[in-house]
């Protein structure tokens, strides 16, 4: 996050004139990433001050959809990544180089988030596949618009200690962080607690016994939010808002227990910070990531968007309520790991993306995904401290852990 004197800067910079703001967008053939290419063609016709430029967009294996990014635009990035080298290969063959340079695997994302001449990289890529770029954007110096949430809570610490030596600076994407970022203000005050909003997912009022039963297109069916399976997944065993308790408890260096999670159906508040005195600031606008993404992108500057205003001419219900812990135990994982720290959020993190991933693929019942993650954080060896090198070998033994739980018989 911004530092008071990196505020300053950010604030004399935007108020000269400046030429063009290149932007590279990891996972630019995701949700978030499709939602990004809009707010820039959005921001390079309105803005009056900079011009936006997409200079580079990387995708995994969605060879069809790179090829109508790199051939839609009037002018194409200079690079394109493609972090699956077979994917990399048919890609060249009908986009042959000249017009962009092509590159492939997970090293071609470090290049391109590190390359000079990107001032802000947008990490949306989903899962820990977005670490080692996101990292990379981090110690080259640039602004990062944070989605990949997976980052922070495999290696929030490490992430903190990169960013107090460097002049980068996170600005959240996460509808829920960027309502808070937006309702800290100038931090003049330390906030006292901080209150995420859920949805509540499509399970919000099934049973336990109604979720055994769930059927993946029924997990899939989000009711306010239009997103990649992974997260839409996580929004049903509500995982997602325990990944964000976590994102939240780093972002904003607040412990677990100043953190509190309400369902709210209707996706409009999209986060409170609670102050001292107990006054509650809110940020509410539609369901719309194009508003988190560009503030972001344009932060401190607020610019016209393309989220339609809150319609005023009609009634609004607005409702709060405690969320069910025992219906959906993926919450309690979340505290946990946001106070336990070290290895703790590595693990429940490839866990869940082993478990979301078999229950994609149909060899899991919904209710087995928590569980799997749970199993997996008790039966870890611990380590306070770790390295990058020990969260990343545990996160390989998580996955193999999950694979070896749902083989027994
Ligand atoms: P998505 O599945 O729609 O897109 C994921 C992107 O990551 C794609 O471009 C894909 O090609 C790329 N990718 C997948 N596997 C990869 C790998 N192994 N290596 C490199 N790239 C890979 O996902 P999404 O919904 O856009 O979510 C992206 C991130 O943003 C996630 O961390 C998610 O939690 C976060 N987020 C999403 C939303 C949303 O509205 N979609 C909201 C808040 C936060
Ligand atoms: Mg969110």
């Amino acid at each position: 996050m911004p530092t008071e004197s990196n505020r300053e800067n950010l604030n004399r910079q935007s108020t000269r004139q400046t030429a063009t703001k290149n932007v590279a967008v990891l996972g630019a053939t995701g949700s978030i990433g499709t939602a990004t290419l809009d707010v820039l063609r959005h921001l390079d016709a309105i803005d009056t001050e900079s011009r936006w430029n997409l200079f580079a967009a990387s995708g995994h294996a969605n060879v069809e959809r790179l090829g109508e990014i790199a051939d839609g635009l009037d002018h194409p990035p200079a690079k394109i990544a493609l972090s699956d080298p077979d994917c990399a290969s048919q890609f060249r063959s009908r986009h042959p180089e000249g017009a962009f340079q092509i590159s492939s695997g997970p090293e071609a994302l470090v290049d391109i988030a590190c390359d000079k001449a990107v001032d802000i990289v947008v990490a949306a890529i989903v899962g820990r596949a977005g670490l080692e770029s996101t990292m990379a954007a981090i110690d080259a110096g640039k602004r990062v618009a944070l989605a990949n949430k997976e980052t922070l809570v495999v290696a929030g610490s490490l992430v903190k200690t990169r960013l107090a030596n460097r002049s980068a600076e996170i600005l959240p994407v996460d509808s829920e962080h960027s309502a808070i970022f937006q309702c800290l203000g100038d931090k003049t005050c330390k906030p006292k607690k901080l209150i995420l909003t859920a949805s509540g997912g499509p399970f919000r009022s099934w049973t336990t016994e109604q979720m055994q039963q769930a059927t993946l297109d029924s997990a899939l069916d989000h009711p306010t939010w239009d997103m990649g399976p992974k997260i839409t997944i996580d929004s049903a065993t509500m995982m997602n808002k325990s990944l964000e308790v976590i994102e939240a408890h780093w972002l904003f260096d607040l412990p677990a227990d100043a953190i509190e999670v309400v369902v709210h159906p209707q996706s409009i508040i999209h986060s409170m910070v609670e102050f001292e005195d107990g006054s509650v600031i809110a940020q509410l606008s539609p369901p719309d990531m194009r508003l988190p993404i560009q503030y972001a992108l344009t932060y401190p500057r607020r610019l016209a968007c393309q989220t339609p205003p809150l319609a005023r001419d009609q009634q609004w219900d607005l409702t709060l309520q405690p969320v069910d812990r025992d219906r959906f135990p993926a919450l309690d994982l979340g505290f946990e790991v946001a106070a336990a720290g070290g290895t703790a959020g590595a693990v429940v993190n490839a866990a869940n993306e082993a478990a979301v991933g078999l229950f994609l693929d149909g060899k899991i019942r919904f209710t087995d995904i928590v569980p799997a993650c749970r199993a997996c954080l008790e039966s870890h060896s611990f380590d306070p401290n770790p390295t990058l090198d020990i969260l990343l070998r545990l996160d390989g033994w998580a996955r193999r852990e999950v694979h070896r739980i749902i083989s027994k018989p």
